[in-house]
């Protein structure tokens, strides 16, 4: 008989199963999806309204989802921006939140 797993031990596995599997749907989804509102949307919102030309690099959350999916993969909800936009509404965000958001936009 194996021995059975502890409690932890278990929890343990079953995380990075679970955050794998997420990570790899939302991987092949969201740079997908992210490639296609770039050639729709292919210049940076703020740069416009300052009348600057940019292309945009980086899809930024209006509203931050938070790991909310609905919220995460609602088009009306993205904006396109260049990274300098997005990084510099990042760190207001993050300031403002207390909150970290890695590079693909998921909270840390
Ligand atoms: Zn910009």
């Amino acid at each position: 008989m194996p021995k059975p797993l502890d409690k932890r031990e278990r929890n343990r596995e079953y995380d990075q199963r679970r955050g794998s599997a997420r990570e790899r749907g939302y991987n092949a989804r969201w740079q997908k999806a992210r490639a296609t509102y770039l050639q729709r949307n292919p210049l940076c919102v703020m740069c416009q309204k300052e009348g600057r030309v940019t292309p945009a690099t980086v899809i930024d959350h209006r509203i931050p989802h938070k790991g909310d999916q609905q919220l995460f993969w609602d088009t009306g909800n993205w904006q396109a921006l260049c990274k300098p936009h997005h990084d510099r509404d990042k760190q207001r965000e993050e300031r403002g939140r207390f909150q970290t958001v890695g590079e693909d936009g998921w909270p840390i």
